[in-house]
């Protein structure tokens, strides 16, 4: 069992959003509320105590995130959290299509043709580094896709692709299962949610959070 002080709850909470009126390691009236409404709306129940589950859930998000900003993953949001958070926004931000180095907005249209193209930077930010490591073409087999399309080309409902934060590549010379290793690395490092060779090509899936 992993426990947790009130002061490293209450730091996770501010991280998070909520109003805990201080990180003082003292269980007030607003922590409580934030306690509350941070359950609340992880589906933990209403309660005003932070118990194993409640623990658990907020180490685990916090974690989660870490991962993505490339802090150090212990669960508990610290200066190095925040300030990482902060650098990792502001590339976020300022990060365009201008600045994708390998592609074209227009590859990741959907298929069909019908001109949608809600394509999240971030996984294009992904796969500009993996045409980057093996510096050979690099093929858009899927980007974004209407619902229309993912159902005639066999994705699921809930497939990332609906979003615009998959992505199916493939690169050329270079099997797929070698691509999968380095997607498996991206993965392994939080840059990336999942991915999966895709059955009988050299295509993989890419998607984020
Ligand atoms: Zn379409
Ligand atoms: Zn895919």
């Amino acid at each position: 069992m992993l426990v947790m002080t009130m002061k490293r709850l209450q730091m996770n909470l501010v991280f998070l959003g909520y109003d805990t009126g201080g990180i003082d390691g003292k269980k007030g009236v607003k922590t409580k509320k934030a306690i509350r409404d941070y359950r609340i709306s992880r589906g933990l129940g209403d309660s005003e105590i932070a118990d194993q589950k409640m623990i658990d859930c907020i180490r685990a998000e916090i974690i989660e995130i870490q991962k993505k900003i490339g802090a150090n993953p212990d669960g508990v949001a610290g200066n190095e959290t925040i300030a990482k958070k902060e650098e990792y926004d502001k590339k976020v931000k300022n990060y365009g299509w201008d600045n994708v180095k390998h592609f074209k907005k227009s590859e990741f249209n959907c298929k069909c043709g019908c001109g949608l193209n809600n394509m999240n930077l971030n996984v294009v930010q992904i796969a500009d580094q993996i045409r980057d490591y093996f510096g050979k073409p690099c093929i858009v087999n899927s980007g974004s896709r209407c619902s229309k399309h993912n159902k005639s080309v066999g994705g699921v409902s809930n497939s990332r692709h609906l979003s615009g934060k998959a992505i199916d590549i493939y690169i050329q010379g270079i099997s797929g299962n070698t691509l999968l290793s380095y997607t498996k690395q991206l993965v392994n490092q939080g840059k990336l949610r999942y991915t999966y060779l895709i059955s009988n090509s050299n295509a993989v899936h890419i998607d984020i959070l």
